[in-house]
């Protein structure tokens, strides 16, 4: 019988999975997936480690579909991968992505009751996220209680930058009760440094910029493998414009939509649904339907994507005092060799110029040999730092034995 640990990654309609294997020197992929469309019309979908598909299927099942909800999804997990491994396979623990450990959780923190209180408090920061990575972890303690459970927290990565770099220009004691510039995609920042280590060791402790563009969308300056700073801050609203999310913004924008009557709700659903790349072209969120499209909203949306990205290379190249290396990742930054090319070919003066053919191939280092800064496509691995978390974590006290030390990014390295 093989140990699994299972990595879970809640949002308000989707709960992705992955599911690795523990064995006594290492973890390795089993099956990633995810159950979405939770509330409406669930699907589960899952996919062993070369992308082969092993499930695509409407897991409605008897219950309503609006019952459906992240306890339905995890029930169904444990029940396929019994199914799907016949019996091999027992589920050993489950690690967590977390949005926010606020000023406490830096490390990969075993759950339990106080633990969760602690993290309910921190819910008003980042309201889209943290209640459904708690929901989860309820889910979990409902349905497999003698399951341990560890979180794993996005803003760790981004602990112990210097103070200058985390204020807001506002009173001193609103900075002590939290009004912060926190920093979010801290796992996937953790997983870059970590494949860097093990792939380029040099250049890992060098001075970067890893740009992290998904439908979520932030920058990270990096100097010996920690953050500097970065371009998300209090709220995963700052910074670059993302799939529907717009990015930084002029409080008074805020006060003045208040004036017209707007209410929070309108707001909050206008900033972080409405905006970003879907609010400016009317026509998509997805950066491949925008370059496909002939509207000219959506040239103007790519547009001003790739304006505020070349801003903040330079903004967080100055803060680094230099570059040495800039990463692309996510879905858009692995993916997209067009975006690529558009957000490097004006930093030049920077030192920055593409090999074109290298960044068709968009693998590994996509600038000409021994230029500086180098440029990079390297993937993030998110759930990878999560499942080294939760083994770190779960050994260090003891409760998983015989299972592989971790690599180190989950620590927040
Ligand atoms: P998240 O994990 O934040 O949901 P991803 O990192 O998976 O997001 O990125 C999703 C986005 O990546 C999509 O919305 C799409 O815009 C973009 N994307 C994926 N593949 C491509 C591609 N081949 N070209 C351009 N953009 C792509």
């Amino acid at each position: 019988m093989n140990n699994a640990v299972i990595v879970l990654n809640a949002g308000s309609s989707s709960l992705k999975f992955s599911i690795y294997q523990v064995d006594a020197e290492e973890l390795s992929l089993v099956a990633r997936g995810q159950v979405e469309g939770l509330g409406t019309s669930p699907r589960f979908k899952a996919k062993d480690r070369s992308g082969t598909t092993l499930a695509d299927a409407d897991v409605t099942g008897t219950s309503p579909p609006q019952r459906f909800g992240h306890q339905e999804a995890f029930a169904h997990l444990v029940t396929w991968t019994r199914d799907q491994y016949k019996g091999t396979m027992t589920p050993a623990a489950v690690g967590h992505r977390v949005a926010h450990g606020g000023l406490d959780f830096i490390e990969p923190t075993i759950i339990d009751g106080a633990v969760v209180e602690r993290l309910e408090k921190l819910i008003a920061l980042v309201p889209l996220h943290q209640p459904h990575n708690l929901a989860a972890v309820k889910a979990v303690t409902c349905l497999r209680a003698d399951l341990p459970q560890v979180a794993c927290f996005d803003t760790a990565f981004h602990r112990g930058r210097a103070q200058v770099t985390e204020r807001f220009g506002l009173p001193d004691d609103m900075f002590q009760r939290g009004l912060r510039r926190w920093g979010f995609h801290g796992l996937s920042y953790a997983s870059i440094v970590d494949e860097l280590k093990r792939t380029a060791p040099g250049l890992a402790m060098a001075r970067l910029i890893v740009a992290h563009l998904g439908s979520g969308a932030s920058m990270c300056a990096i100097r010996g493998g920690r953050s500097v700073d970065t371009t998300m801050s209090f709220s995963a609203l700052d910074g670059l414009p993302m799939g529907t999310r717009c990015g930084s913004l002029d409080a008074g924008v805020v006060l003045f939509l208040l004036q017209l009557g707007r209410t929070r709700e309108e707001i909050e659903t206008l900033l972080y649904k409405k905006s970003g790349l879907l609010g400016i072209s009317g026509v998509s969120n997805d950066v491949r339907a925008l370059l496909a499209s002939r509207d000219p909203l959506a040239a103007a949306a790519i547009d001003f994507f790739v304006y505020r990205a070349k801003r903040e290379i330079a903004s967080l190249t100055a803060a680094l005092g230099g570059l040495d290396a800039l990463i692309f990742t996510a879905g858009v930054g692995e993916n997209s060799a067009v975006i690529r090319s558009r957000i490097c070919k004006d930093l030049a003066w920077l030192g920055i110029v593409l090999d074109p053919a290298a960044n068709e191939r968009g693998h590994g280092c996509i600038s000409h040999a021994g230029q500086t800064p180098s440029v990079w496509v390297v993937p993030s691995d998110e759930e990878r730092v999560i499942a080294c978390g939760t083994v770190s974590a779960l050994r260090a006290a003891g409760k998983l034995p015989g299972c592989a030390e971790a690599a180190t990014g989950a620590s927040g390295a």
